[in-house]
């Protein structure tokens, strides 16, 4: 099997996917999408600040812990308006137990910075998201794709891990290089239609079956033609 430690000196840079391994990826991925996919509330709105609230927390939280704070947070603060005239120590409090007290300090600065500049509102265009501090490439591309339908990459944990293993399988996938790489192979392997489904899908299958410790490798339906199969956990 491949190891990840064997980053060959002087190898080639990776390739991008072919047109026909971007096809098979994406028809799998959906495939598999359509019968293990979770109802998650967040998958059932179309407003950006919902959609920014939980990428924010699921950043560094899992499912299971987000979605109650999820429904009590937007219970406490319904808009990005009333987000903003709250006290920054109320939000904070609210935000417990979650952890990593930066994100919900961030969160009230975008609020408030939309107030100021967007009549509460965040907007649609990538550059000027991109424009908020606490906003970064992935938050955008996952806000764009959500809430407003665009054909927008997206690149988180679970994200890079799943295109790593199926698409790469050597090298270091936590170097710059390679991020900046993986970020392209999204790009590459994202659909014209179905982007929203797409996105969520390659979110859940890094999630529930090509997880970090434990991949689903015997029952997974990207075996076929995936560069890390099957996967040892310990070579990571
Ligand atoms: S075969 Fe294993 S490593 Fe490859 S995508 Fe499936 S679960 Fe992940």
């Amino acid at each position: 099997m491949p190891s990840l430690r064997r980053a060959a000196k002087g190898a080639q840079p990776p390739q991008l996917p072919s047109p026909n391994r971007r096809q098979w990826f994406r028809r799998r991925l959906l495939e598999w999408y359509r019968r293990n996919g979770r109802d998650l509330p967040w998958r059932n709105t179309g407003d950006p600040y919902h959609i920014l609230v939980s990428e924010v927390m699921l950043q560094q939280t899992q499912v299971d812990r987000v979605l109650p704070k999820y429904a009590e947070w937007l219970a406490k603060y319904p808009s990005l308006a009333a987000l903003a005239d709250a006290p920054v120590d109320d939000v904070t409090q609210t935000w417990r137990p979650l952890g990593y007290n930066i994100r919900p300090r961030r969160l009230h600065a975008i609020a408030r910075e939309s107030v100021e500049r967007y009549g509460g509102e965040l907007p649609s265009d990538e550059a000027t998201l991109l424009s908020f501090k606490g906003i970064g490439e992935y938050t955008a591309g996952a806000v764009l794709s959500f809430a407003f339908g665009q054909r927008k990459a997206i690149l988180d944990t679970n994200v890079a891990r799943v295109l790593f293993r199926i698409f790469i399988g050597v090298g270091d996938p936590k170097s710059h290089g390679m991020k900046r790489h993986l970020w392209e192979v999204s790009r590459t392997v994202l659909p014209r239609r179905h982007v929203f489904d797409f996105n969520q899908a390659l979110m859940d299958f890094g999630a529930t079956h090509c997880s970090a410790r434990k991949p689903k490798c015997g029952t997974c339906p990207m075996r076929a033609s995936c560069a890390s199969y099957p996967f040892e956990a310990a070579t990571e």
